[in-house]
């Protein structure tokens, strides 16, 4: 039995006929579809059993069928009847072929269906029914839906905190559960915007977040402090969707709100100091690191005062520790009145210590912040027989105040240059403020790497732009550290880069010898006297290269020689740091442990090369092994990160990282070339997904004459979105076909896509084409750029390059800014972002926090 008369079961009829014989056969076929069948014999009793059912079960027949004709009451005539006692009833009607007078009437009476007799096969009979009965059963079930539906809202109205806005943000609904919390009465909510509830404090950045996110038509959940009628603030967890009307189109936002001001209750427990009630060292801790990175980011000015009550030790003696308990309180309200919470912070950092953070201040302020902690904490009287400088409690303050522009130096270094003027305070005669007097040490720390505190890449840059003698430069690359980063975290990549600097400084001894740490995995050896050149190679050679550690994590590889380096040696005075890394890369590609540059290379020797290149680089290619790095590209308003760009990378498989240009050239020779950039968009528009980071990718002219690579890329938009991406078109003599680019351009702009020139001003531009172009930004090409404060040329040149971006209203990006002077160059011209290695280096994605 199908579906549809299985759910001729659940229907009840009534059946009124008077021919015996006819009643007979057509019960015995309506039994095998029907449970439920009542049968009268004529228009009275049907009549009769239909009030009385009405009666006892207080529901009417599904469907009743009467005969046309009938003695004491004819079926018309009942019908009419029944109708009387229910307007809805469904009736049908079985007709014979002469009861055309009765007909007309039943047909005035809107019967729903005629049967007619005799009935000739079973379907005559049961298809009327059949239909009639999924009415009723469609009917029954939208009653029940309706009814499950009203208690399922109710359920939500009085239990869930919910809000249904419009488009425009504007609340059409909110539950009366919400309504309850909050305090607010209906009307005062209808029509406004979710602003009413919010915090003045309310962070402006999320809320931009949120719009972002849910007008990308995505979900998004955040946290917000929102107040209620009476003032009282709460916390909530709010989880923001798209509606859609029955078409799908977007007609507003549901909000499912959920109060978590307890947690945050905790949270804020947990970085509190329970005595004082000023924040405590973990979140010192944090907050040193957090502000101090950021004043960093920002080129501003960091401060921080490191506060120790003095002979406090004495004063615990003389006074119990419940007085001394109680004076440390007073005496950190006391702290905490001199400093205001949006820029500066107050911690118990200590027993009897306390610390402040100050941003943006300039030296002034801060030493007159200090001075006035320490005279008012005295002036609070608390008497102190035994200490040796007062009759009162007083403090020291050990303060500095440093230039995140220039200074270069960890937590750790501000936190001890802090901690060294509190010793000299002490040392002074306490009750006093010593501010800043280790300037010296400062400036020292300035070219210095913060963890292994050798000269770092800015120096070795520095050093080599005022190079006048051929010179020797070894660029060390330390093997593996991505494998024991995985293996053991980045601490233990601190600790071995650490180690291995002790090392290398206990051989490295000679004047004229400088060893760099340039990052967390490559060391560089200069040497500038040419009768060390042979000294250092063989040291290079014969113990550098062969010593070997235990300590460092070797693969099962036979192939790979087992050395704690690779290195690139190149000789000259100019361009000897790209000449070495060049054939670094080349070594760690080859797997050989040193290469030394050449500027005449055999004929065989650059077959042998290119080849292995291209093998490496395939392999790489078809293990997915091609990756995206990427590079900060900065505001100069505020310092503020862009976006990133997408750089390619190649993972060897012994996990090194290669950059690009050493395989770059062969990607773009072999027909692979469209294959590795789709892998590269896909791996970075898997990055983008993530939290939605703004990033921008390359991409070739011949990329874009490709049919199937511009299918690809708008494919890869209709899925992920495009508001965040800018692709960079790569400047060059290739470029034949304007209309193509302008095409793709239109294409890109369709999905909110950015578009740049990279590379702009490197010989091929054809401005009057590129101006034609809608695009967004130029960047202007990093050779140039490296050449603006030697060559006056260049500058002139670049300057007329920035007038005409600004004419043509195009912002600029300067690329490969590595040193101040040429940070402070560009933007005394005029530049509008920068990117370089003084911002940030090229780094995985975790690196940045964008994954
Ligand atoms: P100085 O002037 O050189 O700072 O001398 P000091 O005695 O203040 O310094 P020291 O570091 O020798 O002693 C710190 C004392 O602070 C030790 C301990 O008795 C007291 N102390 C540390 N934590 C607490 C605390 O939570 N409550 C109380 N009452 N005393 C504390
Ligand atoms: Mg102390
Ligand atoms: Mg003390």
């Amino acid at each position: 039995m199908n579906k549809n008369t299985e759910l001729l079961k659940e229907i009840k009829l009534l059946y009124v006929e008077d021919n015996e014989d006819s009643r007979e056969s057509t019960v015995e076929i309506l039994e095998y579809y029907f449970n439920n069948i009542t049968v009268a014999r004529d228009g009275e009793e049907g009549l009769a059993f239909y009030e009385k059912h009405y009666l006892t079960t207080n529901s009417y027949f599904h469907i009743v069928i009467g005969d046309i004709e009938m003695p004491n009451m004819n079926g018309v005539e009942m019908c009419k009847r029944i109708r009387e006692i229910n307007p809805g009833q469904l009736l049908i009607m079985l007709t014979a072929h002469d009861s055309k007078e009765y007909l007309l009437q039943a047909i005035d009476l809107g019967i729903d269906k005629f049967i007619t007799k005799p009935i000739i096969g079973i379907d005559n009979l049961i298809v009327p029914i059949m239909d009639l009965s999924k009415k009723i059963m469609l009917d029954v079930e939208l009653q029940e839906k309706d009814f499950l539906l009203k208690q399922k809202n109710r359920i939500i109205d009085e239990n869930v905190f919910m809000t249904v806005s419009d488009l425009n943000g504007k609340i059409v609904e909110i539950s009366q559960a919400y309504l309850n919390f909050t305090g607010y009465k209906r009307e005062e909510i209808i029509g406004s915007n979710h602003s009413v509830f919010r915090n003045e404090s309310a962070n402006l950045k999320i809320i931009k977040n949120l719009w972002t996110t849910i007008l990308a038509d995505k979900e998004w959940t955040g946290k917000l402090k929102n107040n209620k009628y009476s003032g009282e603030e709460y916390w909530i967890s709010s989880t923001i969707s798209p509606l859609y009307d029955i078409n799908h189109k977007k007609i507003g936002y549901t909000a499912i709100v959920e109060d978590i001001t307890n947690t945050k209750r905790l949270e804020s427990l947990s970085i509190t100091d329970s005595l004082t009630e000023i924040h405590n060292r973990r979140y010192f801790d944090y907050s040193l690191k957090k502000d101090f990175k950021s004043a960093t980011w920002r080129r501003e000015k960091f401060g921080l005062l490191i506060i120790d009550v003095d002979y406090f030790k004495d004063y615990n003696d003389c006074y119990g520790h419940v007085k001394g308990d109680k004076a440390l309180k007073i005496v950190a309200t006391e702290i905490k009145k001199y400093v205001n919470n949006s820029v500066e912070d107050v911690f118990r950092i200590g027993g009897e210590e306390f610390a402040t953070l100050i941003s943006n201040a300039t030296d002034e302020e801060v030493k007159t912040i200090a001075q006035d902690i320490v005279t008012n904490v005295e002036l609070l009287e608390i008497e102190h027989e035994k200490s040796k400088i007062s009759k009162f409690l007083t403090i020291s303050i050990g303060a500095i105040n440093i230039d995140g522009s220039k200074d270069c130096m960890s937590n750790e270094d501000l936190f001890n240059l802090a901690d060294n003027n509190l010793y000299k305070a002490k040392n002074g005669g306490r009750n006093r403020v010593v501010f800043n007097e280790n300037t010296d040490s400062i400036e020292k720390l300035k070219n210095l790497d913060i963890i292994t505190k050798l000269p770092n890449r800015q120096a070795l840059i520095q050093e080599l732009s005022m190079m006048q003698d051929e010179s020797m430069l070894v660029l060390l690359h330390i093997n593996q550290i991505n494998s024991i980063k995985d293996l053991y975290g980045l601490e233990k990549v601190g600790d071995l880069v650490s180690q291995k600097a002790k090392q290398l400084s206990q051989i490295i001894i000679d004047d004229n010898v400088t060893l760099y740490c340039l990052n967390m995995q490559e060391f560089a050896i200069l040497i500038t006297k040419e009768r060390l050149f042979d000294k250092y190679l063989a040291l290079l050679k014969y113990s550098i290269l062969t010593n070997s550690d235990e300590n460092i994590y070797h693969p099962d590889d036979n192939n790979y020689l087992i050395s704690d380096f690779t290195a690139g040696v190149s000789y000259g005075i100019v361009n000897i740091f790209n000449q070495a890394d060049l054939v670094l890369q080349e070594a760690i590609m080859a797997k050989k442990n040193l290469i030394i540059y050449k500027n005449n290379q055999t004929t065989l020797e650059l077959q042998k090369a290119t080849l292995n290149r291209l093998m490496v680089y395939k392999k790489a290619l078809h293990s997915g092994n091609i990756i995206p790095y990427f590079q900060p590209i900065i505001d100069v308003k505020d310092n503020s990160i862009l976006k990133y760009e997408a750089l390619a990378r190649l993972l060897t498989d012994t996990d090194e990282i290669v950059t690009p240009y050493y395989f770059l050239d062969s990607a773009k020779q072999d027909n692979t070339f469209e294959f590795f950039t789709k892998q590269m968009i896909q791996k970075v528009f898997n990055v983008y997904a993530k939290k939605k980071t703004d990033i921008s990718i390359n991409i070739t002219y011949e990329n874009i004459s490709s049919d199937s690579m511009r299918d690809y890329i708008k494919n890869r938009l209709e899925k992920y979105g495009g508001d965040g991406i800018t692709f960079e078109i790569v400047e060059s003599e290739e470029i034949k076909d304007y209309e193509l680019i302008e095409n793709f351009i239109l294409m890109l702009k369709e999905y909110n896509c950015k578009i740049s020139i990279d590379d702009f001003g490197s010989g091929y531009s054809n401005f009057t084409n590129i101006i034609k172009l809608n695009i967004d930004y130029i960047k202007l090409d990093g050779s140039l750029i490296e050449k603006i404060n030697i060559d006056k040329n260049v500058e002139h040149m670049i300057i007329a390059l920035l007038s005409f971006a600004k004419n043509a209203n195009i912002k600029t990006i300067a690329e490969h800014i590595s040193t101040p002077e040429l940070d402070d160059k560009v933007r005394e011209l005029g530049i509008d972002y920068i990117q370089g290695y003084l911002y940030g280096e090229p780094k995985s994605p975790e690196h940045y926090d964008i994954v």
